[in-house]
This record gives structure tokens, sequence and C-alpha cells, in this order.
């Protein structure tokens, strides 16, 4: 059996500098884990001692916190200021950007409006750079219908939003108000992933994808795969590679997601060889 790797996977940009950030700060924690991948977050433990904190009390512990590739809320921001920490900013340049505009345009006296997940750890920190009460965050056009938006209006996205579904919101805004500014904020990074998952699982007969299982950017590429080889499976590491998967196989295709290691496919590679033998 064959076994081959996605033209693009693994580590973006945003997270292979936010690891090398954290290497270079041992003895520190970061607020909120710094990617989506635990086997990654705990080889930063072991080997340089940077633990991960979810709340300011467990920050007490620390002197120096490192802010992840998502961001943080502005007030989480000054109160950790406040509390006396040394503050190494490792939040990807792809989400900086979103939350400079947001600032800006508000106090231009914009009305912004986000399109993404309100509950993604990236949003809220976007978000927390508007002013209260006139940033909307919607994931369909519908949800614009009856806001309070006023005539200017300024939209951004979440960095893994699908570009042709930010085009109907742009659209949807661009009929309600006078004035609309538009930013395109999508980060690429996760759409060569995408596109060379879809080419590896229309060539394989099982297809792989290697990644933590609370990353929404391991859960599309999942889909993706399976949408097109329906066997295929997503795992976190080699230990759930499974014999009876590659029955009958002519190749298996392996693919990650930005938040995965490149240790880990690795593994996962060498699995999966010695299991078809
Ligand atoms: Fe940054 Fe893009 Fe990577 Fe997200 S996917 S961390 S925005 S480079």
């Amino acid at each position: 059996m064959e076994i081959k790797l996605a033209k693009h996977y693994g580590f973006c940009y945003g997270v292979e500098r936010a690891i090398d950030i954290a290497e270079q700060h041992p003895n520190s924690a970061t607020f909120g884990p710094l990617i989506h991948n635990k086997d990654e977050i705990a080889r930063l433990k072991q080997d340089f001692n940077v633990g991960l904190v979810e709340n300011f009390e467990e920050a007490k512990e620390y002197d120096t916190i490192i802010i992840r590739t998502h961001g943080i809320t502005k007030d989480a921001y000054k109160k950790l200021k406040a509390d006396g920490k040394k503050i190494i900013n490792a939040t990807c340049p792809f989400v900086t950007k979103p939350q400079q505009i947001v600032s800006q345009m508000s106090k231009e006296d914009y009305t912004i409006v986000i399109f993404g997940d309100k509950n993604h750890p990236e949003i809220k920190g976007v978000a927390s750079f508007g002013e209260e009460g006139k940033v909307f965050t919607v994931l369909s056009e519908e949800e614009l219908i009856g806001l309070p938006l006023g005539p200017k209006v300024a939209t951004v996205a979440q960095t893994t939003r699908k570009p042709h579904e930010f085009k109907k919101i742009v659209a949807a805004l661009s009929v309600r108000v006078a004035e609309l500014r538009v930013f395109n904020t999508i980060c690429n990074a996760t759409f060569e992933n995408q596109d060379a998952t879809r080419e590896l699982a229309s060539e394989c007969d099982i297809t792989i994808v290697v990644g933590g299982k609370n990353s929404s950017n391991n859960k599309q590429l999942y889909s993706i795969a399976k949408s097109i080889c329906p066997d295929s499976y997503h795992i976190e590491n080699e230990s759930e590679v499974k014999k009876e998967w590659f029955e009958n196989k002519e190749c298996c295709g392996v693919s990650a997601g930005a938040s995965t290691p490149d240790w880990i496919i690795q593994k996962v590679v060498k699995r999966i060889k010695e299991l078809v033998g």
C-alpha cells in the first residue's frame, strides 16, 4: 500500500511562530492552549517547562504569560498587565490585523460586523477591540436582519472562514448601509491545506487526518476528506490507527491541520507502515 502525504499539511506560519516564541520563553505559561494540540502542549511543558493556565487565578503562579495564536480579549490583556505579568504576545499577525482594524474603524465611528463564530476565542478577542453595542458577530446574512447597523459599517471575517460565504455577508451589507468598508481578513493557510486534502482524498482509498479533535481546522479537513473518500478517519496521534482500516487498500492519504506538529505526523506514518508490513 502506498502512503501519500498531502501537498500542503500541518503547521502554518502563525503556529510555527507561536511555538518558536514559546520555546524561547521557558518557565512561562500560555494563557489558554497555545494551539489546538494537546500532544504539542505536553511537549512544550516537558521540554521547556512552558505551562498552561486557563484563568487569572492559575496565572498567579507565573511571572511570564504567553498570549496564544488566537489572541485574547482586550480586557484580559489589561488584567494581566495590571497583575504585573510580563506579556509575550504570540498572537498570529493575521489575527492581530482584524483586531487593529476593528479598533481603528470603531474610533472612526463605524459599526463593526464580524463574520465568524462569536464563541470562538479568536472572535471574542477581535470583537473586544470594538465599542460595546456597536460590534455584531454573525454567521449568516439572515442574522443581519434587524440589527441596528447605522449608516457606516466595517466588516472583517474570522481567519478560517470560507471566502464565498464572506461574500454573501458583504453583498447583503452593501445594499443595506450607506457606506461599507470590507477587510478581507481570511487566512489562506487553511485553504492550502484544505485544497491539498481535497486532492489527496480523490487520489486515495483511505484518508487519515491527523490533529486535535477540538480544532475547527482539523474538523473541516476531515469533513472534506470524508465527503470525497468515505473511508476517512480523524485521529489525534498514532495510538488511534487501526490495522483493519487498511485491508484491501491501495493508497492511504495522510493530511493534517495547521496545528499539528510534524513529529506527530511522522509517528502516524511510521505506525501505518508497521501495521501494513
Ligand atoms: Fe495564523 Fe492563519 Fe495559522 Fe490561523 S491559520 S494561526 S491565522 S497563519
